[in-house]
């Protein structure tokens, strides 16, 4: 059997997670900060805040920044429902703008022709979420020039992408945004099990994420608002969450964070291979600019039709190959379907994606001899 993804662990993996398990600390203790000063290095980045999972980084992303009831997130409908999950969490209400087809990214130029639209409405966002898909980085730079221009906050969900470059910076390095997301999810490049990490340069935004994932209790007895009333005092200040990580979790992600840049290269590697073999094909591949290095998350083919590409799925399966569908666009939830929203409910070319695209298997330790297979059978059934 070839799934389409598959974490990859080894012994230093298990020996990192055994030494906590054999320490006073499970969680609350010292490797979640050796983990995160690891990961603000990694990518340049001045904090990093190790979180539960994704998802709690950016629904404490979007508290942080001041979402609420009566604003709007804007998103991409390509993407897994938590990119958009964040804004609802928040009261605030969620608008999509649509993919452009070759980076099956956020659109820059619907997105300037949206907010130019929404100016006059006066209906603008606070945040946007943009995201990464499969690790191919956004065209951020245009997309920073219209968030500074309409004074918009923005946030990276780079649940795909750490280990990615644009314009020569690590994705998480805050070069155009005010904060970006990574997820440790097994099927995500880096796997702790559950987790999450919000990265920012922004001090008070990192301490507010800090604060909020630990239920906005406050322990610095500089931040306190009243004198200690007795020994061991602390002041809750706000309502926040357990969305901490535990040393367990931090211990295995700090493990695989030490082998980024190798399981980077075994992706790229096996990227370039389903490229190099699938060149002659009438499939439609993913596309990496010159200014971009990806990660290579996932491995997205599109075919002519639907009736072509669910006719592939089927055959890979009877072959034992496992393929996926990323993403069922979010505005077709049922949960997002009712919604009202300004921009409609229409994406075409989300919807176009849904409906003709396949995930291959790729993942560290598919064999060369796995994934020329996985060529072969995708081609007969062509
Ligand atoms: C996986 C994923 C998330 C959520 O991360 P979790 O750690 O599973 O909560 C958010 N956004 C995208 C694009 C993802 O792929």
């Amino acid at each position: 059997m070839i799934p389409y993804g598959r974490q990859c662990i080894d012994d230093d993996d298990i020996q990192a997670v055994t030494q906590v398990l054999r320490s006073p600390w499970l969680t609350q203790g010292p490797v979640v900060q050796d983990f995160e000063k690891a990961l603000a290095a990694k990518v340049g980045a001045q904090y990093a805040v190790a979180l539960s999972n994704g998802t709690a980084a950016l629904h404490l992303t979007c508290l942080a920044l001041g979402l609420g009831k009566g604003d709007y997130l804007w998103t991409t409908p390509l993407s897994f429902v938590a990119s958009a999950n964040c804004g609802l969490y928040c009261q605030a209400q969620v608008e999509f703008v649509d993919i452009d087809p070759a980076s099956r990214n956020i659109c820059p130029v619907k997105l300037a022709d949206q907010l130019a639209q929404a100016k006059t409405a006066n209906i603008l966002p606070k945040v946007l979420v943009v995201v990464h898909f499969a690790g191919l980085p956004c065209d951020l730079k245009p997309i920073r020039e219209l968030t500074d221009h309409y004074g918009i906050c923005l946030i990276e969900d780079a649940a795909h992408a750490i280990g990615s470059l644009y314009e020569g910076s690590a994705i998480g390095s805050g070069a155009y945004s005010d904060a970006t997301i990574f997820s440790f999810h097994p099927v995500k490049t880096l796997a702790a099990g559950e987790g999450g990490a919000v990265l920012t340069n922004d001090v008070q935004l990192a301490a507010k994420v800090r604060k909020l994932a630990s239920h906005g209790v406050e322990r610095d007895s500089e931040h306190w608002q009243s004198p200690p009333a007795a020994p061991c005092y602390y002041e809750q200040q706000a309502l926040g969450f357990n969305y901490r990580l535990s040393d367990i979790h931090a211990a295995l992600a700090l493990s695989q964070l030490n082998k980024l840049d190798v399981f980077v290269e075994a992706r790229r590697e096996k990227a370039a291979a389903y490229l190099k073999g699938l060149l002659d094909t009438p499939l439609q591949l993913p596309v990496e600019p010159s200014n971009c290095y990806s990660a290579w998350h996932i491995y997205v083919v599109t075919f002519e039709s639907s009736e072509v590409r669910d006719r592939c799925y089927e055959t890979l399966r009877e072959h034992d190959i496992f393929t996926n569908v990323h993403y069922i666009p979010i505005h077709k939830q049922p949960l997002y379907r009712p919604l009202a929203r300004y921009f409609g409910s229409h994406f075409p070319n989300a919807e176009q994606h849904y409906a003709r695209s396949l995930t291959l298997p790729l993942f560290v330790t598919l064999t060369e001899q796995e994934q020329a297979h996985v060529i072969t059978c995708l081609k007969e059934s062509l």
